[in-house]
């Protein structure tokens, strides 16, 4: 099922035009009326007249996360205030957040993008859609609400947290769609199964879970749908570019859809700045081709990923993203090594008598780097047999050196010591970042 089918399946060719037309019209008149964006033409040396089709893209100069702080709040809005109607800002973990600012016409093509991912994980009007994401600041609550409400779903707008709450609602109300975090959704997974009142077979409705905002992996899918009794599906989007919803699967779950004709991509080599290899890993870059709020023009995400253009068997001819890896930022350097968080997340996984949550703890002692990785048995492996818990454990420690190339030093902590988190997950702490 399509929401928008003449969109969603548009010939590549036809793509293109609309987005050139779409990307000369953004440069036109954000030149004309943001001064960040003509400074930056001005210096590049391009004109809005050189951008007459989307392969000009090439020729206007990237942005990042800094230029938005740099001209915080207003400096890249490219409407008067009187059209803006919405505020949303991400977290923004030091200094100031990213202030995004949207007119009704970014939320209702956002709702738009949000309601073609539901639609393509199969949901109706008939679906009980519970939103776990925050509401708030954070695009996820607000952004999953209006795309449910936009194909006439009842939302039930749980927010985060009160995990006990969520689960009465769940089942009295028959819940049949989750939006939250994986990392949620993984914690809410193990508070049904450990709830003496709850039999997740008979009291729990739920079809499909809608799971983004932060990374993770194919073994993490597995793991939930197996959980829950569901599919899992992947949404992606980013605060500077509107929300959740730039992106979702289709039911094949073989990459996630970006909504072309609403924001372009690239992939972009993270060190020359050149595109990369059709099919090659990099730096995901994005221009708005509608947004009037805050559009931005080749944003650079620091999300790392993949992009595919097979037209796929769903019918849709826009493109496939790979998953993403993490951002460039989430990439620890542990004795010249290079490791994501979602490496390790994967393979943890792999080993069933892990519960999957962990949290990692780098440091630097007498020159040399540290890299500790804690992980929880499920209680029933937990406990007085040392020989199980050790083999465990030097399964998991001979993973992680294939897999990395590198050896933690594995904690088997107390089943539920590791924190659960409610929103976005902290699996790291870089303690070498404390004291440079
Ligand atoms: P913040 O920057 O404060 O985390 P956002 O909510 O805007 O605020 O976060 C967007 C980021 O979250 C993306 O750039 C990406 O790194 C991550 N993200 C969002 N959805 C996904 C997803 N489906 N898979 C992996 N990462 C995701
Ligand atoms: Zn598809």
């Amino acid at each position: 099922m399509y929401y928008n089918e003449k969109i969603e399946t548009m010939d590549r060719e036809s793509l293109r035009k609309l987005q050139g037309e779409r990307l000369a019209n953004i440069v036109k008149h954000t030149y004309e009326n943001v001064e960040f964006y003509r400074k930056r033409m001005d210096e590049a040396g391009v004109k809005p007249s050189d951008i007459r089709s989307i392969d000009d893209i090439s020729k206007l100069p990237f942005m990042q996360k800094q230029d938005l702080r740099d001209y915080y709040p207003f400096g890249t809005f490219a409407a008067p205030m009187k059209d803006i109607v919405r505020f949303h800002a991400s977290s923004g973990t030091t200094g100031k957040p990213i202030v995004a600012g949207y007119t009704q016409k970014d939320l209702d093509n956002w709702s738009e993008g949000v309601a073609r991912c539901l639609t393509a994980y199969g949901a109706t009007k008939e679906d009980i859609i519970q939103v776990s994401y925050g509401y708030g600041l954070f695009t996820g609550g607000l952004g999953a609400h209006d795309g449910a409400t936009r194909i006439g779903a009842a939302v039930l707008p749980t927010s985060s947290g009160n995990t006990s709450k969520q689960i009465m609602l769940m089942k009295d109300l028959g819940t049949t769609v989750l939006c939250c975090t994986p990392s949620y959704a993984l914690f809410l997974a193990e508070s049904i199964e450990n709830d003496p009142e709850t039999n997740l077979k008979e009291d729990i409705k739920l079809r499909f879970g809608v799971f983004g905002a932060e990374p993770w992996t194919e073994n993490m899918r597995k793991e939930l749908e197996a959980k829950l009794n569901i599919k899992a599906y992947d949404i992606y989007g980013l605060t500077e570019v509107s929300g959740p919803g730039v992106g979702g699967e289709c039911e094949y779950q073989d990459g996630t859809h970006l909504w072309e004709d609403l924001f372009y991509p690239e992939i972009i080599d993270p060190v020359t700045l050149q595109p990369v290899e059709p099919g090659q890993q990099g730096e995901l870059v994005f221009t708005t081709l509608t947004k009037e709020g805050m559009p931005v023009i080749r944003y650079r995400t620091r999300d790392l990923t993949h992009l595919n253009y097979e037209k796929c068997r769903c019918g849709r001819t826009m493109v496939r993203m790979g998953r993403i890896m993490g951002r460039s930022d989430d990439m620890l350097i542990i004795r010249g090594v290079n490791v994501f968080p979602s490496q390790i997340e994967s393979v943890i996984l792999e080993i069933p008598e892990f519960t999957g949550q962990y949290f990692v703890t780098v440091d630097r002692v007498n020159n040399i780097d540290t890299f500790q990785v804690d992980v929880e048995l499920r209680p029933e492996y937990y406990g007085d047999d040392m020989g199980r818990m050790l083999r465990l454990k030097d399964r998991l420690v001979g993973r992680l050196v294939s897999v990395l190339g590198i050896r933690p030093e594995i904690r088997i902590v107390e089943p539920n010591s590791i924190t659960r988190s409610q929103g976005k997950a902290k699996h790291v702490l870089d303690k070498r970042l404390l004291n440079p």
